[in-house]
């Protein structure tokens, strides 16, 4: 491999991109993972940021084929809000933790109450979070979805200052495999274009071992990932829901799935350098130690989760989630044990914002 590993190599190349995807020696993963690590730590250093995640309503109005709490499913034995005094609760929980950055997530809604609901907590979450370590509060990521412009918009200026909207594949038949008919590429790749133009960091990402999927269009993901110009990815392992309408077509066998899932985020680091990029829950679905190996691979991000014990299992996107009997207090501690076990520390108070997005800010200033 060391040949298609030189320094002259050109990143975007798609043709190199497939071939390190398509590694199998365990020795040529090793070193691409090793590579991976010495890239994130040049441009991103090598400590790790937490992102306590609220999963705050698992109410949505959307069908995609994948997913465990579809509008549709029947496997939802209950759907639920959380009121605003409990996210706030659970928000101020997360800075007293000292995890700096909250997600917000949830199904997707786009009615003007949850748009109004969504704004009013933000706000007060950035009121009730100011501290000496915090000045500015906590940073908020949502991740609810598409949204018009002046939606996003309502929730910038509240303060929520990311969001993550994954474009799930950037193969437009692949795409409308895994969606419903009013569901289209080009309008996630729209909203994607409405978060950056409004300012928030902006993260995206895709499942990886799709049903169908290959390694060109997973290579053609990356470049995306590129020429977008993100500031922060979060993709994870497909993984069946036995509840969804894809469930028929079953998922890859875990070993080669975990294998495409690190070599993707170890791809993805080596291309877009100075980005953050998530070691995501569904890969701990597959292996319990599956989020450190995704911070071994080159992720720098992680995210306990912080939500309610009583309602995580009715937030099941896949089969097996993991931490659902946990409460937060035990994702603390069982997950800064996982990361200082991979000899990486974590980083607490801060926002932990990436050194790519910053760039753009002070290039703006
Ligand atoms: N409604 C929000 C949050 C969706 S859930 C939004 O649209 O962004 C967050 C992510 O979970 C999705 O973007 C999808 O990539 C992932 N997901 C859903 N079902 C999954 C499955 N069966 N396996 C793996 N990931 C899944």
């Amino acid at each position: 491999m060391g040949a298609s590993m030189g320094g002259s190599m050109d990143w975007m190349d798609r043709d190199s991109i497939i071939n390190l995807l398509s590694l199998q020696e365990s020795e040529d993963i090793e070193e691409l993972r090793s590579r991976a690590c010495k890239v994130m730590e040049k441009y991103v250093g090598n400590s790790v940021y937490y992102r306590g995640i609220i999963e705050f309503s698992n109410i949505c109005s959307r069908d995609c084929l994948y997913c465990g709490i579809r509008k549709s499913s029947t496997g939802v034995h209950q759907r639920y809000m959380l009121s605003e005094e409990e996210i706030a609760d659970y928000a101020r929980w997360c800075a007293q933790a000292g995890y700096g950055s909250i997600i917000l997530q949830s199904g997707e809604r786009r009615d003007r109450e949850f748009i109004q609901f969504t704004e009013n907590v933000v706000k007060r979450i950035k009121k009730e979070t100011r501290s000496d370590l915090l000045p500015d509060g906590l940073g908020i990521t949502l991740g609810i979805g598409e949204q018009t412009e002046d939606d996003y918009q309502r929730l910038y200026d509240a303060g929520a200052h990311r969001y993550l909207l994954r474009i799930e594949t950037t193969h437009e038949k692949l795409f409308a495999a895994i969606h419903p008919e009013d569901q289209k590429l080009s309008e996630r790749m729209l909203a994607l274009d409405k978060l950056k133009k409004i300012g928030f960091q902006t993260g995206t990402g895709v499942m990886i071992g799709l049903p169908g999927q290959t390694i060109e269009m997973l290579a053609d993901d990356i470049r995306f990932f590129k020429s977008f110009d993100i500031d922060m990815v979060g993709m994870g392992p497909y993984i069946v829901h036995p509840h969804a309408p894809m469930a028929h077509l079953g998922m890859l066998e875990k070993k080669p799935l975990m294998q495409l899932a690190l070599k993707m985020i170890a791809v993805t680091r080596l291309v877009l350098k100075d980005v953050n990029i998530a070691a995501t829950t569904a890969l701990q679905a597959l292996y319990p130690d599956g989020r450190e190996q995704g911070l071994s691979f080159g992720a720098n991000v992680t995210m306990p989760n912080a939500t309610p014990n009583a309602v995580r299992k009715y937030y099941q996107l896949y089969a097996d989630k993991p931490c659902i009997n946990e409460n937060s207090n035990d994702c603390r501690s069982c997950l800064l044990r996982r990361v200082e076990a991979t000899g990486r520390s974590v980083k607490f108070n801060c926002w932990g914002d990436a050194p790519h997005a910053l760039g753009k800010t002070e290039s703006i200033v």
